[in-house]
């Protein structure tokens, strides 16, 4: 991978200007280049961080408007957080951000800080992120390396590696650092997530229509697409579970996940994993399972049906019943039907919750 000095430099300039030029006619139109307050910045940037543009869009107003400045982000309870946060998923960037509010609002007065150092120190916040928020709220010289970077600089400089590993993306930030031309960080790295998004696509990428093809290495190889390489992906692991939707007098119960760890802090109806065996009898033997997973006497009803849904590392098939509750007694929270939107939940959780209130 002795790449970067020998291929890098001698095109520096010409892949700067071209790249400059392409993105000043081509920009895309975002909310969040129409400011440059650090908190809406920083906003857009962790969002962005594993959503793709047009989903992000609708958040990232909304949020803005629920909580216009980092002081009412900071005050807000987590659970109001997560109920801006539903449905765009990976919810501990929703925990992130709200925690890291309150580290700023403590520590820095209310203002995003303006170091590497110290955005490095803040929940949620990595080096490209921090690099983003540095360049394009604060004009300083920082650079980025989030996917759309990765996959311009791998193919542009055929850089063979793995940018998962720690040796290809050492060198993909030394890529990034020098490719930035002096006092135009912003445009510049706003121009790379362009040119990835828009032209060095992950499948088929535009090459005759890119302003780098002439020095592009990755296409002159006659297969950009090899660029990056990629990791190879474990088969996704499928849980089953079982999801008694427990109703008594026009309520129904929730339980609340821990505030860490996946979905954490979010609502969802009892639900636990059943294995192959459980399966074949699962109405008849949920009476006792309710009794003895959460102590309650309940009358199981009808099945609702299979709920499904697939997150990044692995898919979860959830089998629904209705049950009566002959008993208050439990640690979850009863909640009238008619409240139940008032309640963050994941989105599987929220289809079944709209499929009892409907
Ligand atoms: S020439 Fe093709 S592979 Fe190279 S940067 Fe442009 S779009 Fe990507």
């Amino acid at each position: 991978m002795a790449i970067a000095k020998g291929l890098l430099f001698p095109n520096k300039k010409q892949i700067q200007i071209k790249l400059l030029q392409w993105f000043k006619k081509n920009k895309r139109d975002l909310p969040w280049r129409k400011t440059d307050d650090p908190y809406s910045i920083w906003v857009s940037e962790i969002m962005l961080q594993q959503t793709q543009v047009t989903t992000v869009i609708p958040y990232y107003k909304n949020f803005l408007k629920s909580f216009p400045t980092i002081r009412h982000l900071a005050k807000a309870n987590l659970s109001k957080v997560l109920k801006v946060w539903e449905g765009l998923g990976y919810y501990s960037r929703a925990r992130n951000l709200h925690g890291a509010s309150k580290i700023v609002l403590k520590h820095f007065h209310g203002k995003i800080p303006a170091t590497l150092k110290d955005l490095l120190g803040l929940p949620g916040i990595g080096r490209s992120t921090a690099g983003a928020i540095l360049s394009f709220a604060f004009q300083k010289e920082a650079s980025i390396l989030d996917g759309n970077a990765k996959r311009v600089l791998s193919r542009l400089f055929a850089v063979s590696g793995n940018p998962e590993k720690r040796k290809t993306e050492q060198l993909l930030w030394k890529i990034s650092e020098s490719l930035i031309p002096k006092g135009y960080s912003n445009p510049f790295n706003q121009a790379l997530m362009d040119l990835g998004a828009m032209i060095c696509t992950p499948k088929g990428p535009l090459c005759p229509r890119c302003p780098l093809h002439r020095f592009c290495k990755g296409s002159t190889s006659g297969k950009p697409e090899r660029f990056p390489s990629k990791t190879i992906k474990r088969k996704t692991p499928h849980i089953r579970a079982v999801c008694p939707v427990i109703h008594k007098d026009g309520k129904v119960l929730l339980n609340q996940r821990p505030p860490k760890g996946l979905l954490g802090g979010l609502w969802e109806f009892p639900n636990w994993k059943i294995e192959g065996k459980q399966r074949s009898r699962l109405r008849l033997r949920l009476k006792n399972d309710i009794k003895k997973e959460m102590g309650l006497n309940v009358k199981v009803n009808e099945s609702i049906g299979m709920f499904r849904q697939t997150y990044s590392h692995f898919k979860i098939t959830l089998d629904v019943f209705t049950c009566e509750a002959f008993e208050w007694n439990s640690n979850g929270k009863w909640v009238p039907i008619p409240e139940l939107h008032l309640f963050p939940m994941s989105r599987i959780h929220r289809r079944i919750a709209e499929s009892i209130s409907n």
